[in-house]
């Protein structure tokens, strides 16, 4: 299958800082990639300069044969196809559940208001809050939240999704509920590039684990190699700390 990203030779610098330091790494079509790694390795700044949050300093990220960090970069056009969901939900409070899904594709895409509310109907049963649509932010737990933020994501036919530690600020109970979309999303076939400190789900939705450490990529491994037999220290030891879930 075909590279549907390609990120070459890449540097990003908070003053001299190296955060981001000389990557090479491609997700292919169809493909789950999972991305570990200590606090501060680097994980969400490089999410982030994919869809054109940060800037870089060097190299390329290549998504459909253009390198978006090039000139003239249409950004508001990239993030049309390179969705992204973040740890804390960022829903619109005045705005209920169906408006926040609609505005985007309504107003940015300018697509036909009745075609979209028939997508965003069956996105919204896919997740099991169809009964939720004329719900307010506030009226609803996390869980339900950042399932709607997805669902608002989907709805812009997004062609790869970015989940950064989406269910990092769940309470428990709610972890599952938002890991399980992301599983049927991952069935159905759907580009992802994933940060999270589940492990187990990790183990189950990965194509390919990506051990990232001071900005550098420590380890790439088929998920099943890495969780039983890890080839680094820095990845043995990263393991360790979740040692009381297995
Ligand atoms: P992770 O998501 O893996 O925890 P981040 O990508 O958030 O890591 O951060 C990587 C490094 O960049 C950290 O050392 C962090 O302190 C630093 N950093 C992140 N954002 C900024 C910023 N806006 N300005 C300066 N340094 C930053
Ligand atoms: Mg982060």
């Amino acid at each position: 299958m075909s590279n549907l990203i390609e990120i070459k030779n890449l540097l990003k610098k908070y003053s001299d800082k190296k955060v981001i330091d000389g990557i090479n790494l491609s997700i292919k079509k169809g493909e789950v990639v999972v991305l570990l790694g200590p606090s501060g390795c680097g994980k969400s700044t490089l999410l982030r300069t994919i869809n054109g949050l940060e800037s870089i300093q060097n190299g390329e990220i290549i998504f459909h044969g253009k390198n978006i960090h090039g000139k003239n970069t249409d950004w508001k056009k990239i993030r049309e196809k390179i969705g992204m969901v973040f740890q804390n939900y960022e829903l619109f409070p005045h705005l209920n559940v169906i408006d926040n899904i609609l505005l985007a594709p309504t107003k940015i895409q300018k697509r036909d208001k009745k075609e979209v509310l028939i997508q965003a109907e069956e996105l919204l049963k896919k997740v099991g809050l169809e009964d939720r649509k004329f719900s307010y932010p506030r009226e609803l737990s996390g869980g339900q939240k950042q399932r709607i933020a997805i669902v608002r994501a989907l709805c812009m036919n997004p062609e790869v999704m970015l989940f950064d530690e989406v269910t990092a600020s769940l309470d428990p109970e709610m972890v599952r509920e938002v890991l399980d979309v992301i599983l049927n999303l991952a069935k159905s076939g759907m580009t992802m590039f994933i940060v999270t400190h589940e492990m187990g789900f990790a183990k189950l939705v990965a194509n390919r684990i990506i051990f990232l450490e001071n900005g550098k990529i420590c380890e790439e491994s088929d998920p099943k190699e890495f969780f039983s037999n890890p080839k680094t220290q820095r990845a043995k030891e990263f393991l360790n700390i979740f040692q009381y879930e297995n």
